[in-house]
């Protein structure tokens, strides 16, 4: 009689043979994303995260892009359960930074060879479209960066002037692809009208970003792995996928938050299956563990996001607990970070980052 085949050897095997699969180019089904989301075992997560590793190597390199953000305003329209800056929380210092000193940011950026600018704020009226139309073409004009904005959802043609105005991507999470969690932890926000957004974006020629929250209260696998589909389904350029933080003035604070490991599974999947898309290790994940964007950076990832919010308001950007409120000496960051890039084959990227289909 044989050896007799263990419960573990066979999900062994089988998380295997998947990784196998899409590692040679396939394509996986919700089922065996799922089953790769079920991943406990030690050997089977490192085989997970140097398949992703390997594809990111071979598909994007070993350059890690860098975009400087500049969080311009926490006002938000919305009310997101899981947010800090919803407008339920009234006791949150609220902000807004004026063009010039957003130039500055620009110019800083600039200053330290990053390529890309992200604007990033709440949905927030206040920044009309023909007044970031202005901002946009002045940061075009003295600095020529590439623009990324991360500001919610607006009609097409405001969409359609920011593009002609000089912006080059757009960052817009669908969050969930649940319709019930969806409109349960983003009152009065339709999932059909971020999906029609994104469109949008695609059809106007933006890089478009997308990306979820892994952890929120009631997102179970299946729904994960849906995300993941949505993700290559869209065809999306850039993505962001972090750990749900709860926030002490939200009215999800006494949930947990949304694992390290989890979160890493999501990202290497990711990175399987569509495999040139920009992955940013974010700072969500940082705040949870100190060593996670270097994890990030061995299960898939291939971007950073230094924060250039002028130090005086960094603090009140407060989406999640546990952001660094430190003011950012890029010098030192990016010593920092080339150092610890260079352990692992790495480099900062030198040119403008865009995705390489
Ligand atoms: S998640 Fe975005 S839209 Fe929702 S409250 Fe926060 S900043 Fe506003």
């Amino acid at each position: 009689m044989g050896k007799e085949t263990s419960i573990s050897d066979h999900t062994s095997a089988e998380s295997f043979n998947i990784i196998a699969k899409v590692s040679r180019g396939g394509d996986l089904t919700k089922e065996e994303i799922i089953r790769l989301l079920k991943i406990t075992d030690h050997d089977d997560l490192q085989k997970l995260f140097a398949a992703a590793d390997a594809v990111r190597e071979r598909f994007v390199g070993p350059e890690v892009f860098l975009r400087g953000i500049i969080e311009f305003s926490n006002f938000c329209e919305r009310n997101c359960l899981y947010c800090g800056l919803r407008k339920g929380n009234k006791e949150l210092k609220r902000y807004r930074i004026g063009e010039d000193e957003i130039l500055a940011a620009a110019h800083r950026i600039k200053d330290a060879g990053i390529a890309t600018i992200v604007l990033q704020s709440g949905e927030d009226p206040f920044y009309a479209t023909d007044v970031l139309c202005l901002l946009i073409q002045r940061i075009k004009e003295e600095t020529a960066l590439i623009i990324t904005l991360s500001i919610g959802e607006r009609p097409y043609e405001d969409y359609a002037a920011l593009k002609r105005a000089g912006a080059d991507r757009y960052l817009l999470k669908h969050e969930t692809v649940s319709r019930e969690l969806y409109a349960r932890l983003r009152p009065g926000c339709r999932y059909e009208n971020r999906r029609q957004c994104l469109a949008w974006l695609k059809k106007l020629g933006y890089e478009v970003g997308t990306g979820c929250m892994v952890g929120l209260p009631g997102q179970d696998v299946a729904s994960l792995a849906e995300d993941i589909l949505f993700v290559k389904e869209i065809d999306a350029d850039m993505l962001g996928i972090g750990p749900f933080i709860a926030h002490p003035l939200t009215p999800l604070a006494l949930y947990p938050n949304g694992s390290l490991d989890m979160t890493l599974k999501m990202l290497a999947i990711t990175r399987l299956l569509t495999k040139s898309t920009n992955i940013p290790a974010t700072t969500a994940l940082a705040t949870i563990d100190p060593q996670a964007w270097t994890r990030a950076f061995n299960a898939g990832a291939n971007v950073i996001m230094p924060d250039f919010t002028p130090f005086s308001y960094k603090r009140f950007y407060d989406i999640y607990p546990g952001r660094s409120s430190k003011a950012l000496n890029i010098h030192d960051f990016l010593e920092v970070l080339e150092r610890e890039l260079a352990g692992n084959g790495r480099v900062i990227g030198a040119g403008s980052g865009y995705r390489n289909k």
